[in-house]
């Protein structure tokens, strides 16, 4: 056999060997969707160019990873309508719709860092509305000037850039080189760490040094201006705010973006330090209302304050540094632990600089949008569509309902704290979070979350009242498909006056020392539950 015969049987065999391998990895990964642990992914350096008058994109990824099983294909993502030129030094691949699949060269073992490096180029998806359902956008500022944007926590970030797209893997730094028409600004995530200018064209060179969601990562295009200020916390650490705004509203945005401070000193003492300092903390704004874009936060709200006296995109995106950014849910379905905790913390802003009372009305707004129509935990391994709000709402009741059970204060604050400190940069699970709540308030919460969580409906107190000797007796128990759930609820056991019972599958029994029952109730200003009274069982 001659060497050139030899070669090419070679080249044929391992071609063919490849192919098969592969076929039976698509096979594979489409009956296992979410089996994707061959790497773990390390640091993404990018090279981003954004054309606006064409609306390509067109860049690399070089994307530096750990190796977890040698031998194994590893699967990367793109979206389809984007063209994938190159990975590396013709390092072959395969496209089956969104996934690339790439083989692990034969020589590397368990422990190694490899790193790819993903070319391409193409017309990215267009947002209808952002930020809800995913894409660029493609606006204009008054005077005409390009203003770019982008979200795509829908739709995955393989919608703009090749990358490994999960939620249970994060790289741990992000380098973003974003080359914009000259007279623009590009603003990405964490510092600025180097501006080049060319002819026509210049590049702003942007590092993340903290873990980030694939989600998170930012494009931001425009004209902008920059705001520069600073926050010091109480134990004088410095912050540096920076916020890029349209030239038009630098006046605007100065007033109003000192907000960011009243939210960096509520949050800091509800859940500790803001934590991405090294990183630094950003507004954005954006032609599309909101995101929590990790130390980059789009803010698209008009300059509006709500009815309470903030801005609500401010405090809410924000919210998110802690419970999204920082604390991230592993799988999209438990995209609670992202919605729940932030939108309760708006009600926690408004406790801190407002009262309780004002929180509190702040809170029945959020209840009055509860639909209980769908649980609020999503499909596991589906990438989850969620299709109505109640992971907002329903899900900040669920939290404020835990702390009236609680029914201590400085116990439900020390959690809130001790949670951001325990998963601070973590990737965490549902279940991660109740064994955590379980064991810090010394209750069984498995029922309770096996309830709000799980199922759609609210358990319901029902009663009904007799009378004994002159006295009223009521007679109650908590009706719920989970078996086992108990509740301590605060209930008008005197009048005007509310106490404790604690409300299980059973019935129960005790005497209602007041004469007028009529107006027996929950305290619904603190629980999510449903009373009702029912006839008297015989
Ligand atoms: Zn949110």
């Amino acid at each position: 056999m001659s060497k050139f015969i030899y070669f090419a049987s070679q080249l044929i065999m391992k071609n063919l060997f490849l192919t098969f391998a592969l076929m039976a990895v698509c096979l594979f990964s489409l009956a296992f969707p979410a089996k994707e642990a061959s790497i773990n992914v390390l640091s993404y350096d990018i090279s981003l160019t954004v054309n606006p008058s064409t609306k390509l994109i067109s860049g690399a990824n070089n994307i530096s990873f750990l190796v977890l099983k040698p031998g194994d294909i590893c699967v990367f993502k793109l979206a389809p309508n984007l063209k994938l030129i190159s990975i590396d030094n013709n390092i072959s691949f395969q496209r089956i719709q969104e996934r690339i699949l790439v083989n692990l060269p034969q020589n590397v073992s368990k422990g190694d860092t490899l790193s790819f490096k993903f070319v391409y180029e193409g017309t990215p998806q267009v947002a209808k509305n952002a930020p809800w359902d995913g894409g660029f956008v493609w606006q204009q500022d008054s005077s005409g000037n390009p203003w770019v944007g982008m979200a795509c926590e829908g739709i995955g970030a393989h919608s703009w850039l090749p990358c490994k797209d999960t939620w249970d893997d994060e790289p741990s730094s992000v380098t973003l080189r974003l080359t914009v028409p000259k007279g623009l600004i590009g603003v990405s995530n964490g510092r600025l760490v180097q501006t080049e200018q060319k002819e026509n064209t210049s590049t702003f060179t942007w590092q993340t040094n903290n873990p980030i969601n694939h989600y998170n990562i930012a494009i931001n295009v425009g004209k902008y201006a920059l705001i520069k200020d600073f926050y010091i916390n109480e134990k004088g650490d410095t912050l540096s705010l920076d916020f890029y705004v349209l030239k038009d509203n630098y006046s605007k945005a100065k007033t109003h973006f000192q907000q960011s401070k009243r939210m960096l000193k509520a949050f800091e003492h509800f859940f500790g330090k803001y934590p991405f300092y090294e990183d630094g903390y950003k507004l954005v704004e954006t032609p599309y209302w909101g995101m929590e874009h990790q130390s980059c936060v789009a803010y698209g709200n008009n300059y509006e304050n709500n009815s309470f006296g903030f801005d609500f995109i401010i405090i809410h995106e924000s919210g998110h540094e802690w419970f999204a950014n920082s604390i991230t849910a592993q799988d999209k379905a438990d995209m609670w632990l992202h919605e729940s905790f932030t939108t309760y913390s708006e009600s926690l802003f408004v406790e801190y600089y407002f009262g309780k009372s004002r929180a509190i009305q702040y809170l029945l707004n959020q209840k009055a949008k509860i639909k209980n129509e769908l649980p609020m935990i999503g499909k596991y391994g589906t990438h989850h569509q969620f299709t109505d709000n109640d992971i907002y709402y329903k899900g900040a009741w669920m939290l404020h309902t835990l702390r009236g059970m609680i029914d201590n204060d400085t116990l439900w604050f020390n959690t809130l704290r001790d949670l951001n400190k325990k998963y601070y940069h973590q990737i965490i699970t549902t279940k991660e979070v109740e064994q955590f709540l379980s064991e810090r308030t010394r209750m069984k919460l498995a029922p309770f979350f096996e309830q709000y969580l799980r199922t759609s409906n609210l358990p319901v107190l029902e009663y009904y009242i007799t009378k004994k000797n002159e006295l009223n007796e009521l007679h109650y128990r908590l009706q719920s498909s989970v078996k086992g759930l108990e509740m301590p609820i605060l209930v008008t056991l005197a009048k005007d006056k509310f106490d404790f019972i604690t409300a299980g599958d059973n019935w129960k029994i005790i005497d209602l020392p007041y004469e007028d029952v009529s107006n027996f109730r929950a305290e619904e200003s603190k629980f999510l539950v449903q009373t009702k009274l029912i006839s008297p069982k015989k």
